[in-house]
């Protein structure tokens, strides 16, 4: 069993925070789908035994294509892959995007579920992010998304922004006045070849301390989990029955396979990234990098991955794929932490407790092999 990702790399505006591969060349995008398109059907034997349980459109702007071009890749998977277990069809989406029209169209595709960028819904905080939507467009949008019969919705939002602390509470509120399914907050990290790192670099923007870091997260966590939300992961939330099953994937270490510039795909043995330009990839040129990797790779993946999670580390898995020395390597490292409160042992399970999940990285390099 595995997933399917599709990379589209194309962005109107560039947010001020962002260091994902993509690129504004709109000229380029009508030559996308064919080349997806082939670049699957090339890949396909990645996938060993060609079953799906989820396939996911992220970006750069997914939003951007014509929802019947989102079809066409959908319905190439289906001939390509055995797709009979796959639950869960995601476009990641911009709300300026999702006009009536595009809602419709989209309604009418194999998508179930939609993941809608917002980010803020204060104005003066997306204008610092060079968002091209508003607050109340986000809101309007999703209220579109309703309204078309989609009910598996998540958001992004972001917190940690120096100078917009005393925003947060209006974003949370109105987000989850939204009621949507799942909310993904992720802390404002700053990257070197961003317009925020920039800024930083002029001594123009400074970051916010780790007391002012904790102290927003730790009110993003309180707000969602009082009005119902689970926290199932370091940036994940969701309503009962609402976790991605495409994300939960990745964090369970199932195989994934890639598709577009920049995507990674992984299995057993490596991992493998097509380096292609979005120019070169139109064209239809595929290049790729990789590496192998070994069970120690496989188990500091798991152990970095599963510590995100609020279920942790299986450690019947853990001995069932690493063997019982490994288990008990991990659990001699684990007391101190387990002393500390940092960690917590139960149905032999190995896991952060939600609200120290931010500061999770010591413990999880601790663990590694
Ligand atoms: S829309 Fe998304 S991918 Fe595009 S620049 Fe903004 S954050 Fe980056």
């Amino acid at each position: 069993m595995a997933t399917l990702y599709i990379h589209i790399p194309f962005c109107r505006r560039i947010c001020s925070y962002c260091d994902f591969y993509r690129v504004g060349a709109m000229s380029l995008l009508p030559n996308l789908v064919p080349q997806l398109i082939a670049e699957m059907e090339q890949r396909a034997e990645y996938i060993a035994d060609k079953r799906l349980t989820s396939i996911y459109f992220g970006g750069g702007t997914p939003s951007l294509l014509p929802p019947e071009e989102i079809e066409r890749v959908i319905s190439r998977a289906r001939e390509l892959f055995d797709c009979s277990a796959v639950e869960e069809i995601t476009i990641e989406a911009n709300p300026d995007d999702l006009m009536e029209e595009y809602v419709a169209r989209l309604a009418a595709t194999s998508v179930n579920r939609v993941s809608l960028g917002i980010q803020s819904f204060d104005d003066a905080v997306l204008e610092f992010m060079n968002r091209r939507h508003t607050g109340v467009e986000a809101e309007e949008a999703v209220a579109r998304l309703y309204r078309a019969g989609f009910r598996n919705i998540s958001i992004d939002i972001i917190f940690g922004i120096a100078g917009y602390g005393d925003r947060l509470a209006d974003t949370l509120r109105r987000a989850i006045a939204l009621d949507v399914g799942h909310v993904s907050a992720y802390h404002l990290t700053i990257e070197e070849n961003t317009r925020l790192g920039l800024l930083e670099r002029r001594g123009e923007y400074q970051p916010v301390g780790e007391e002012r870091s904790e102290e927003e997260y730790l009110a993003v966590h309180n707000a969602l989990v009082a009005a119902g939300y689970e926290h199932y992961e370091v940036s994940n939330y969701a309503k009962p029955g609402c976790r991605a099953k495409h994300n939960s994937a990745y964090w369970r270490g199932v195989e994934y396979l890639g598709i577009g510039a920049g995507a990674h795909s992984f299995s057993r043995d490596n991992r493998t990234w097509c380096v292609s330009s979005a120019k070169e990839y139109c064209e239809g040129v595929f290049r790729y990098e990789g590496e192998e990797l070994s069970e120690a790779d496989h188990l500091n993946e798991y152990v970095m991955t599963a510590l995100r999670t609020a279920e942790g580390i299986d450690l019947g898995l853990v001995a069932s794929r690493f063997g019982d020395s490994e288990v008990e390597r991990l659990l001699r490292l684990a007391e101190s932490w387990i002393e500390a409160s940092a960690l917590k042992l139960k149905n032999n399970y190995l896991y952060i407790p939600a609200e120290r999940f931010l500061l999770s990285d010591a413990v999880i390099e601790s663990l590694f092999l």
